[in-house]
Parts: structure tokens; C-alpha cells; sequence
């Protein structure tokens, strides 16, 4: 009832603009978290908007529980939204907030107050009905709004940002109730749109990782969809390998020697490296760009094969982890590596860095990832 699919769906704001969405195709089944990530201006909330009726779609078509829902009303779309901004009514008390909706559809005062106290006994703001929103701090203000729409008991619940306002305690805590909200209404699909790493990967059961700029012309909007793992452990490009993931994935540059089905042969700066991948498309001497993120890479002993070596230019000690930003000649930038505990490294000390077989991504000319062969988690 409440699956959403986008079948080429595309958004031109107006005649000589290019498409801020190009091409979206993508299923969210019945009760899937969904989440939406990309960069700034990606059409991200452009896209949310079109499922909840406030953005027209250009041409392609969008259902809702198999029901083209293009042109139908957002009223009638079974579809609630919670923005970044509460956009609560500052007269209103939560109660009336929360009941406000329901109301203006014409529900009976007691149905309404039924349905208000269950939510607000869901999201702990019981105590606090008959405050007006002056009186609640930003992280009560948030549910109260994500309550408001837990009343209309929509199909689809759309979250743009909603926790990008609240101090980072309130954010972890807001997202745990999310989760929370996501498992006991099992049948409501959701869409979420964040630019946090950690909500995207905790929350999704699956993640859309949207392109932005001219690439969005030729090669479409969505640029991977799956759960936050497979994006993790297989991104399908270097878009997809450096967005996700921070510390942000290192780049190698890095020629092939030789391929067979599981591993490849190639050169780092004149370093042989393994890599567990399948790059037999490629030719011999080809061009490729060699991934391994930070948490992958151990410290050596000294230089050898898969071992990479630099200066350290800086550290930041994160208490349970360390970061040392190394300088070194098979990379256009700082290379970061990731050490438990506190290091006994200095800056300007030269560093040996292994990068492990099964930790290595390689990517093509074009930027597309050659299959990793190692059994990943998904
Ligand atoms: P995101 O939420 O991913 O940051 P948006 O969906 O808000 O991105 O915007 C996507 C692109 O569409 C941006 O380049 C933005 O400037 C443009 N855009 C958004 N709304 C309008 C509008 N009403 N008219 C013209 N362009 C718009
Ligand atoms: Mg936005």
C-alpha cells in the first residue's frame, strides 16, 4: 500500500535550465527506510517535494501503492512531511499543533484527542501537551512536528533534514526515536533525507546516493542504491567510494599489470600492490585509481609490497583514534590513515602504511569500480 516508484521521473524548474532530476528510477517497498544523500543542490529535497505534491514532476511517472500519483492532490497522497524548520504554529499549544491536520480534515474532537495522546505517548511529550512551542527546547519542538505527522497515520512519512538544527546530543537521541518510530509503524514507508553520514548509515534500510553538477545530464541522478553496507564495502564508482564513508576513502594512482578472475597486479608509484578484484576488462598498462580507506590501513614496518610509505604533514588524536594526514608521491592529496588509540607518531616522521589485498578498491579511467572478489558483508 504504501511502495513508492519512480519510473524516469525528471525535474526542469523552468524552460533553458538543465534537470535537477534526471532519470530517477527507484522502488521503495512497503515500510523501507529510505534515505537520500548526496551533495548540496543534488535535488534532494526537490525530489521529496515531488512525492508530496508541492513540486510538479516534469515527465516520467511516480506511484504510491501502485497508484500514478502525478497529478493527485498532496492532501490526497496519504503522504506527511517533517522539515528541518518545525514550522509549528507558535499560538497553538502541542495538542493543538499536533491535532491541527486532523481537524481541518473534519475528524471528531475525540478520534482527534485519541490520536494525539497515542503520539505523544509514543515520542514522551505527553507531559508537555499543553505548552506552545516557546516553551520547548528544539529537540521537543522536532517531535512535536514528527508527531504531527504520526497523527495523520500516513502511508509515507518525508523527512527533509529534520534533525539539522538540534546540538549533537539531541541528534543522536532524535535518531534513535526515529528508528524507534520506523520498527513499530512497520507498514509506513519513509524517506529521509540527511546530509549525516551516521543517520544515513544507521537509519537506511536503503540508501540513494544522488549525483550533482553536469554529470547528472549525462548519466542521470542516481548514482547507487543500496543498503548502507553494499555502498560502504562495493560503491559502484568513485563518486559513490568517496562520498560515503569519513574519514573520505583514499585515492592511489595506480597502473595495472595484470588481471585474472580474482586478483589484479599493479603498480603504486612503483610499489607492487594486490588487489582482491576482478579488472579483467581492462588492458594491461591501463590507468587506474586504487581506493583503501583509512580504518583499512595498518602501520609497517618498513617498505615492501601493498605498502605505502610517506611523511606524516599532521595528526589529529581523537582520543579512541588517531589520524595521521601523510604526504606521499602516489596521491594528488594528503593520504589519512586511521590508528587506534593515541599515537606515538610525530609530524615529519616517515611512515609505512600496509594496504591489505582485501581492503583495496580499483577504479577504471572512467571512474567505474572493478568488482571486489572477497566476500563482503551486505
Ligand atoms: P538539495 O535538497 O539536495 O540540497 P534542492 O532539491 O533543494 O537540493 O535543489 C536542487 C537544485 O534545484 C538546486 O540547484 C536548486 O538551486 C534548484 N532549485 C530548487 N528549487 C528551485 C526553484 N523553485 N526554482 C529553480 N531552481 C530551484
Ligand atoms: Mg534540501
Amino acid at each position: 500500500m504504501s511502495r513508492i516508484e519512480f519510473k524516469n521521473v525528471c525535474k526542469r524548474y523552468a524552460e533553458g535550465l538543465p534537470l535537477t532530476i534526471h532519470n530517477a528510477n527507484l522502488t521503495i517497498e512497503d515500510g523501507e527506510f529510505c534515505v537520500f544523500v548526496g551533495p548540496s543542490g543534488c535535488g534532494k529535497s526537490t525530489l521529496l517535494r515531488m512525492v508530496a505534491g508541492l513540486e510538479d514532476i516534469s515527465s516520467g511517472d511516480l506511484s504510491i501503492g501502485g497508484e500514478r500519483v502525478n497529478d493527485l492532490a498532496p492532501a490526497r497522497r496519504g503522504v506527511a512531511m517533517v522539515f528541518q524548520s518545525y514550522a509549528l504554529y507558535p499560538h497553538m499549544t502541542v495538542r493543538e499543533n499536533m491535532g491541527f491536520g486532523l481537524k481541518v480534515f473534519g475528524a471528531n474532537a475525540a478520534d482527534i484527542d485519541k490520536k494525539v495522546r497515542e503520539a505523544a505517548e509514543i515520542l514522551q511529550l505527553t507531559h508537555l501537551l499543553d505548552r506552545l512551542p516557546k516553551a520547548l527546547s528544539g529537540g521537543q519542538r522536532q517531535r512535536v512536528a514528527i508527531g504531527r505527522a504520526i497523527v495523520k497515520e500516513p502511508r509515507v512519512f518525508l523527512f527533509d533534514e529534520p534533525l539539522s538544527n538540534l546540538d549533537a546530543a539531541l541528534r543522536v537521541q532524535t535518531r534513535l526515536e526515529i528508528a524507534k518510530l520506523h520498527h513499530r509503524i512497520g507498514t509506513a514507508s519513509m524517506i529521509y533525507v540527511t546530509h549525516d553520514q551516521v543517520e544515513a548509515m544507521t537509519l537506511a534500510d536503503k540508501i540513494v546516493l544522488l549525483r550533482a553538477g553536469e554529470d547528472v545530464q549525462t548519466k542521470g541522478s542516481i548514482a547507487q542504491v543500496g543498503s548502507p553496507l553494499t555502498l560502504y564495502h562495493r560503491p559502484a564508482s568513485l563518486f559513490v567510494a568517496e562520498f560515503i564513508g569519513s574519514p573520505k576513502m583514499n585515492i592511489l594512482e595506480g597502473t595495472l599489470e595484470q588481471a585474472n578472475a580474482m586478483t589484479s597486479q599493479l603498480r603504486v608509484h612503483g610499489t607492487p600492490f594486490e588487489a582482491a578484484v576482478n579488472a579483467t576488462r581492462l588492458a594491461a598498462g591501463a590507468s587506474v585509481s586504487v581506493g583503501i580507506r583509512p580504518e583499512d590501513m595498518r602501520l609497517a614496518a618498513g617498505p615492501g609490497a601493498n605498502v605505502l610509505s610517506g611523511h606524516i604533514e599532521h595528526i589529529e588524536k581523537l582520543g579512541e583514534a588517531s589520524l595521521l594526514y601523510l604526504n606521499t608521491p602516489a596521491s594528488t592529496q594528503l593520504v589519512t590513515v586511521k590508528v587506534e588509540g593515541t599515537t606515538a607518531q610525530r609530524t615529519g616522521e616517515t611512515v609505512h602504511v600496509q594496504c591489505p589485498t582485501e581492503s583495496l578498491h580499483v577504479f577504471d579511467a572512467e571512474g567505474d569500480a572493478c568488482h571486489r572478489t572477497p566476500e563482503l558483508p551486505a
